[in-house]
């Protein structure tokens, strides 16, 4: 619960737009989480330090929240507030072969606008249902790319409100890990990403076959979080999930996908609880049978 005087202080912060007791199952792609205390829409970032610094004066919890791709909501909800980018945070520029966007893009739109400019790198991103910032967050990858073979900088602003540049290396990045996954009091804010002129009409045809290759694997007609495992060294989580006969498991609302075991969807009405419980029952039974343990790439947040 936060204060009546906070959310007074909130609510007069020009440039963000407030929800009380908003429900995270309308925020993410698993249509599952309870409330968010405050769920918040930055425009730009003297609305978003303005809300940084009142969140850490007042000792309320903050969470930078992207399309909500790889979370795994609290049925309790979360408390204090959860941002979201909008706004500025949704433009992109090109110049020359580079091209810098706002964390609040949706990486299909980035990967179109590369495409319009004739700039290849960015096919692999163009079926990722989630925000550029959550992809750099997340290195997030697909195809044989990831953020890393194409990022240069980022912008970011730390939990005090100042901003700061990282450049190449200082991104830490690793498979589906960043330097800001050791920094959630980071928020990023744009991203300069180096690319490779190309025909357009080539990247499109890239994009629609990767996306095709999408559409045939994986179990897109169902609310997921997407890969919930990590892909352990050696193993594809999928085949290991399907080897143990977990193919179709239930808990409650929640399934091991039937065209795709590397999933966990929810079959509607699935809670975060039912979730857990089948994570869990994945994980006890991989380890059993493979010896292999499996970490979640679904990361959880709440209370
Ligand atoms: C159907 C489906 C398919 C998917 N396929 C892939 C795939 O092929 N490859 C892949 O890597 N992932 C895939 N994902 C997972 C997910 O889309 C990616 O991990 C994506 O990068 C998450 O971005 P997001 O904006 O949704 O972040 P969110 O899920 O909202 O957040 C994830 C983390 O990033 C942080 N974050 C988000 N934005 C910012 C920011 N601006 N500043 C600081 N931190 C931030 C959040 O705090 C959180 O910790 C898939 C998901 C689904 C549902």
């Amino acid at each position: 619960m936060v204060s009546k005087e906070f959310l007074e202080a909130v609510g007069e912060i020009p440039g963000l737009h407030i929800q009380e007791n908003y429900l995270m199952a309308d925020a993410t792609t698993f249509k599952i989480g309870g409330p968010a205390d405050v769920f918040a829409e930055a425009d730009n970032k003297k609305a978003l330090a303005s809300l940084i610094i009142l969140c850490k004066e007042e000792c309320v919890p903050f969470f930078l929240l992207g399309a909500g791709s790889n979370l795994l909501v609290s049925d309790k909800g979360i408390d204090g507030v959860v941002c979201r980018l909008a706004g500025e945070f949704d433009d992109v520029t090109v110049s020359g072969n580079t091209v810098t966007a706002g964390a609040a893009i949706s990486l299909a739109k980035l990967a179109r606008a590369a495409q319009k400019a004739g700039l290849s790198g960015l096919e692999f991103a163009s079926g990722i249902p989630g925000t550029l910032g959550g992809a750099v967050y997340m290195n997030a990858g697909a195809y044989g790319g990831e953020m890393k073979d194409v990022v240069l900088e980022t912008e970011y602003m730390d939990a005090q409100g100042h901003m700061h540049i990282i450049c190449g290396e200082d991104h830490k990045f690793s498979y589906r890990h960043s330097v800001f996954c050791d920094h959630p009091e980071y928020t990023i804010l744009s991203t300069r990403m180096r690319l490779v002129p190309k025909d357009s009409d080539s990247i499109m045809e890239t994009m629609r076959d990767l996306n095709a290759r999408r559409k045939e694997k994986q179990p897109l007609d169902k609310p997921s979080a997407g890969s919930t495992f990590k892909r352990p060294e050696g193993y594809f989580a999928g085949k290991l999930i399907e080897d143990a006969g977990l193919k179709g498991y239930t808990v409650g609302g929640a399934s091991v996908s039937e065209k795709h075991s590397g999933f966990v969807v929810n079959d509607g009405g699935a809670t975060c609880e039912d979730v857990c419980v089948l994570i869990k029952k994945v994980q006890e039974t991989v380890k059993e049978q493979f010896d292999v343990s499996l970490e979640t790439e679904v990361k959880f947040i709440g209370r």
